[in-house]
């Protein structure tokens, strides 16, 4: 008796089940195959975070990607057929790439538009000077980064220098084991009196932030007479820097002029956790949004509906620029391919569908009092549909429409992907915005979609590896759909 009433649900219980929503947990509804597959597919993601740390090294690796399945460079007005696959390189720091479906583009396009800059610290264009026994770069950082988080971390220095006679040089110092690494100095708590008083917004000031690059001074030892005279010399200890750097890359203090140089933390990407469930490291805003969408894309070989994938760059300073997700480069492949098939290009757009590929901010119990749990993401729980950012009243914001909120549900739940629906926050707390409403503009249906992580903009990020395998196998449903 007492066993049968256990089984038997009450009414109430079995209404409960089929009313309520509920989010799944990873851990509970996936099997070991495909937790050890999420497992397998974050080795090739930690090793795309480490070689692209810069939005030109980002995109050289999704290049890199493409180019071994068979993508080639997209010619415009070239015809092409179903299952080819193209790429548009804009200026090295965004990737537009695409693998063309069974029918016209006039269907409507499955775009996927993620983003590969990161928050960082890049040097100004006179950046070196000698400061009391040091030599120092001046900075102006890039993107919402909270000061202190870069104080004291090893920062390694990447970018390119372009020469006055045209030629480029790619830096990157900091990486290897042997190299040099570079810092930004914090004062002692034993003297942190004042510092301790202020609040957060003034106790780091963005133009503190110079990067410690040296201390020794430039010596000639040819003659006793050579000695003395370069003892007279000022600044010896930028002449030293700058004589170092010449020897190497052959560069004069002027060539910085024309240089992107950033620092970025010099760690490398890594489990972490006893159980290794989780990934740490620095630029996973976005990059977690941009390198699943790729191996998707390059997976998926034949297809119904052409289908884009957009590593777009700048979205932290606000998308703006030719390399940005408002460069017109977007409409003007779209509007290329209509052209090259024939076909109407105001209903190519119309009938085009998109993710905006971004990051939310997961539920973190340490700030729990910043989160509405009831819209909250939460780790592990699967890719994240934010179907409006935006702040106070969400301004800002591109509102994906309901109909739309339920197309990609359905492509999700048909196909098994772990998703659960989130806001960034609690209203009122703060915001953000995504490439969203860029894309919108354009008439294309768009909602965000992204992976939850922890410490945003931190130089070391944390997002789940069950959550980065199902951005994985959601645009892969995506670009299929
Ligand atoms: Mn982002
Ligand atoms: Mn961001």
């Amino acid at each position: 008796m007492e066993e049968k009433e256990k089984l038997e649900k009450s009414n109430g219980e079995i209404l409960k089940e089929k009313l309520f929503y509920k989010a799944k947990q990873g851990y509970e509804v996936l099997d070991g195959e495909k937790i050890k597959k999420a497992y397998d597919f974050c080795e090739g993601y930690k090793k795309y975070l480490d070689n692209g740390k810069t939005e030109r090294e980002a995109a050289n690796e999704a290049v890199k990607i493409l180019e071994e399945n068979g993508f080639k460079p997209y010619e415009f007005g070239k015809k092409y057929n179903p299952g080819d696959g193209v790429y548009i390189n804009n200026s090295g720091k965004y990737i537009l790439a695409a693998r063309i479906g069974e029918k016209t583009v006039d269907n409507g396009v499955n775009i996927i538009a993620a983003h590969i800059d990161s928050p960082r610290i890049d040097l100004k264009q006179r950046p070196l000077y000698e400061d009391n026994g040091f030599a120092f770069f001046k900075t102006h950082y890039y993107g919402g980064i909270k000061k202190y988080q870069w104080m004291t971390i090893p920062l390694a220095l990447h970018g390119v220098i372009i020469k006055s006679n045209g030629e480029s040089v790619n830096i990157k110092i900091g990486e290897e084991e042997t190299d040099p690494v570079f810092c930004i100095t914090d004062l002692l708590p034993h003297l942190a009196k004042d510092q301790y008083a202020k609040n957060l917004a003034d106790a780091f000031n963005g133009e503190g932030l110079n990067i410690l690059v040296g201390s020794r001074q430039f010596t000639d030892n040819s003659s006793e007479k050579n000695k003395e005279k370069t003892e007279k010399i000022s600044e010896r200890i930028k002449l030293n820097i700058l004589n170092i750097i010449n020897e190497k890359y052959g560069i004069t203090e002027s060539d910085f002029i024309s240089a992107e140089l950033s620092l970025v933390p010099a760690a490398k990407a890594k489990d972490v956790g006893f159980d290794r469930s989780m990934i740490g490291s620095y630029g996973q805003d976005d990059r977690v949004c941009a390198y699943p969408p790729v191996m998707a894309l390059v997976e998926c070989k034949n297809l119904n509906k052409t289908s884009a994938v957009i590593l777009a760059d700048k979205e932290e300073i606000g998308s703006e620029g030719n390399t940005s997700m408002q460069s017109h480069i977007f409409r003007h492949f779209i509007e290329s391919m209509a052209d090259s098939q024939n076909v109407c290009k105001s209903k190519t757009f119309m009938n085009s569908k998109c993710l905006s590929a971004d990051v939310n901010a997961a539920f973190d119990p340490n700030y729990a009092e910043v989160y509405e749990t009831r819209n909250a993401a939460f780790i592990n729980n699967g890719v994240v549909i934010t179907k409006y950012t935006g702040s106070r009243g969400k301004s800002g914001s591109s509102d994906a429409s309901a109909e739309f909120v339920n197309y990609v549900r359905k492509i999700f739940d048909d196909n098994n992907i772990l998703w659960q629906t989130s806001e960034l926050g609690k209203v009122d707390q703060g915001g953000g915005g995504t490439v969203a409403a860029y894309i919108a503009n354009l008439n294309i249906n768009v909602v965000d979609l992204g992976v939850g992580i922890l410490s945003m903009h931190a130089p070391f990020e944390i997002a789940s590896k069950i959550d980065i395998y199902m951005m994985y196998e959601a645009s892969k449903a995506f670009i299929k759909s």
